[in-house]
């Protein structure tokens, strides 16, 4: 009899770490395939639904995130941020929100995308850029943070042997839900890590290759940002405590630039006077 019960449990050890191997390497076959982990053991519904439970965070706090009521605004940055979508290498319109709100804060410059497509722009971003290819390129930045799926896939990184080894182990088959609802709310996932930066300043010439707009437009932003940070960097301090050396992402921009053979921007393809007469209708 205790033979039989410790043999019994000693096939279920061995079974055990079996089953934790393979999904060790299950995992790691998965991270390896592209240098980069592009392993996510999140869906797409649960992006989209850790995107809503942050946006209704936001829309709770007007305090830290007072919603600009401008319809107006808004719809211009709509009609900017739709025409990225448009491209073909966005993969997840239709399957992502792509809602967009205006934060009415004039001390901010930034813009920022939470998992599932949920975009917001301050009100400084929109002062600080110069001409309406940038926000473009902005705008696309963040969209590639959603379509990328840079959030989860750091998440994967952080919790999925733990995640894959107890569902392979059937001890808690709802733990992904569970991450879900514990990490939802939790706004500090939105800070990207290097890489997913660089990737999205890559992505962001990507998508406005199909547009209208200059692809290499985000690198206006980068050099605004260079020529202030030594007066006004007060209004910069997040943004740089949060991205990586402007002067870097102005090189890799103009790398994809020069290897693309793109045409030198015009105002046909940089808009600033369109851009500029939109500044003059903010508050
Ligand atoms: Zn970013």
């Amino acid at each position: 009899m205790t033979t039989t019960v410790s043999s019994t449990r000693s096939f279920i050890r061995r079974w055990r770490s079996v089953v934790a191997m393979l999904a060790l390497s299950v995992l790691m076959i998965h991270c390896s395939d592209d240098g980069i982990s592009s392993f996510n053991l999140f869906t797409d519904q649960d992006d989209v639904k850790l995107g809503k439970e942050v946006d209704q965070e936001i829309r709770n706090n007007p305090q830290e995130y007072p919603i600009l009521g401008r319809s107006d605004v808004k719809a211009f940055v709509k009609n900017v941020g739709d025409q990225v979508l448009n491209s073909d290498e966005v993969k997840k319109r239709g399957v992502y929100a792509y809602e967009y709100e205006i934060i009415n804060d004039d001390n901010t410059v930034n813009a920022f995308c939470t998992p599932g497509g949920y975009i917001y722009v301050y009100t400084g971003l929109l002062k600080f850029v110069d001409n309406e290819a940038t926000l473009a390129g902005v705008l696309a930045h963040e969209i590639a943070h959603a379509e990328r799926r840079h959030a989860t896939q750091r998440m994967t990184k952080a919790y999925g042997v733990q995640v894959l080894l107890s569902l392979a182990l059937g001890e808690n088959p709802s733990i992904i839900e569970q991450m879900v609802a514990e990490i939802g709310s939790s706004l500090g996932m939105l800070a990207n890590s290097r890489s997913d930066e660089s990737e999205a300043d890559e992505y962001s010439f990507k998508y406005l290759q199909d547009t209208q707009y200059y692809p290499g437009a985000i690198k206006y932003f980068f050099e605004k940002i260079v020529a202030q940070q030594g007066s006004s960097s007060d209004i910069l301090t997040d943004l740089l405590s949060t991205h990586p050396n402007p002067g870097e992402r102005i090189a890799d921009v103009d790398a994809m630039l020069q290897e693309n053979n793109t045409p030198a921007p015009t105002e046909g393809t940089i808009f600033t006077t369109r851009y500029k007469n939109f500044q003059a209708t903010l508050p």
